[in-house]
């Protein structure tokens, strides 16, 4: 069962001629909405999302339920779901194209992810590394959620019966935990759900700015990561403080490789990459540079997400429409699996 794209409005006008066979490829990603997205994200996730959109029948999901296994303040998570809607559209997830959800808004998720419950052994869930990372960053909350996280995601993906899923690095032991889930949940009862494969880009691990051998992430704090829209102000300060070295160093040489690869303008890779590769660089000047370029770089994404955060109502709209259409997928898979597992009378 694919989405049918003629039960939202916002895809009445759709034309999709351009999505030929590809179309019947459906991908599924979804973003925690947990504080402002970083250039991690960005190169490790949504950029591919844009590109894919193009391609297949995407789902893009903002994954609210997966969020508050962390630490939270409820008066804050309406704003950051609304906050990575924006991000979403800015960025260019366009919802003529793809399917924009909210996870909470389709039941069903949770109703799929209490029978693979059912059928994904224990010892699987606590020996993933993300579990084992997080009990550690919040262990005065180890919530059964935090062990659960990988079963809703399965049911995520597979609620849609995704082929591909784009992803970071620190994603892939999930995507394959939810390859095992499909096919115990296939071999118990019957071939139900396809084993959908990873999509990695080039920069799946992109690293933090003040420390090149851990990920980029949010929970190391501000000084740790670039914000996709912060100001180019910030983006100075940031840099400025982050990592260098008077001696060679890999981590932070490919650090910086990266960055530049990514998003610097021609003129600064082909002055700086030399130097670079001599190993004849001043961090200072490199760092101002990479500053002003990745500034540059999401300029317009800044633009375009102060002009859809002056109308809020558009932007619940899509999110009611996107979710409408995806809950009406996913209420045709949970008829096909109650049925599968005995529980229609
Ligand atoms: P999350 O914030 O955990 O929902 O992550 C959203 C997406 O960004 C996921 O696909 C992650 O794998 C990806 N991601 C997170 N951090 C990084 C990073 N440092 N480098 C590359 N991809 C990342």
């Amino acid at each position: 069962m694919r989405y049918d794209r003629k039960f939202t409005s916002e895809n009445k006008n759709n034309n999709n001629d351009n999505k030929t066979m590809a179309q019947q490829q459906t991908v599924f990603s979804a973003v925690q909405p947990s504080g402002e997205l970083h250039i991690g994200n960005y190169l490790g996730a949504l950029k591919n999302f844009v590109e894919l959109q193009d391609k297949y029948n995407c789902f893009f999901f903002i994954a609210d339920y997966h969020s508050i296994t962390e630490n939270y303040d409820p008066k804050e998570k309406p704003r950051q779901i609304f906050d990575l809607a924006l991000d979403f559209l800015a960025i260019g997830l366009d919802p003529k194209k793809c399917t924009i959800a909210i996870q909470s808004q389709i039941p069903e998720h949770t109703e799929l992810a209490w029978i693979f419950n059912t059928v994904t052994p224990l010892t699987e869930l606590q020996r993933m590394t993300q579990f084992k990372d997080k009990s550690q960053q919040q262990d005065k909350n180890i919530n059964m959620g935090l062990l659960d996280y990988p079963v809703l995601q399965a049911a995520d993906i597979l609620m849609y019966k995704a082929d591909a899923v784009p992803v970071g690095q620190d994603q892939i032991q999930h995507i394959e935990l939810t390859r095992k889930i499909a096919r115990f949940f296939n071999n118990k009862f019957c071939n139900t759900f396809p084993e959908p494969k990873n999509i990695i880009t080039e920069t799946s691990k992109i690293m933090s700015l003040t420390n090149p051998t851990k990920k980029m992430s949010k929970s190391h704090g501000p000084k740790s990561y670039i914000g996709i829209n912060d100001k180019p102000e910030i983006i100075q300060k940031k840099m400025r403080k982050a990592v260098s070295t008077t001696e060679y160093n890999k981590d932070i040489y490919n650090f910086y490789a990266t960055l530049l690869k990514k998003f610097g303008s021609e003129k600064n890779k082909r002055c700086f990459n030399e130097k670079l590769k001599n190993q004849d660089i001043k961090f200072s000047e490199l760092k101002n540079a990479l500053a002003e370029d990745i500034a540059n770089y999401f300029k317009d994404f800044r633009e375009k997400r102060k002009e859809l955060k002056k109308n809020p109502e558009k932007i619940k709209r899509i999110l009611n429409e996107g979710s409408k259409g995806a809950r009406f997928v996913a209420q045709e898979t949970m008829k096909e699996v109650k049925e599968k597992v005995g529980l229609v009378l």
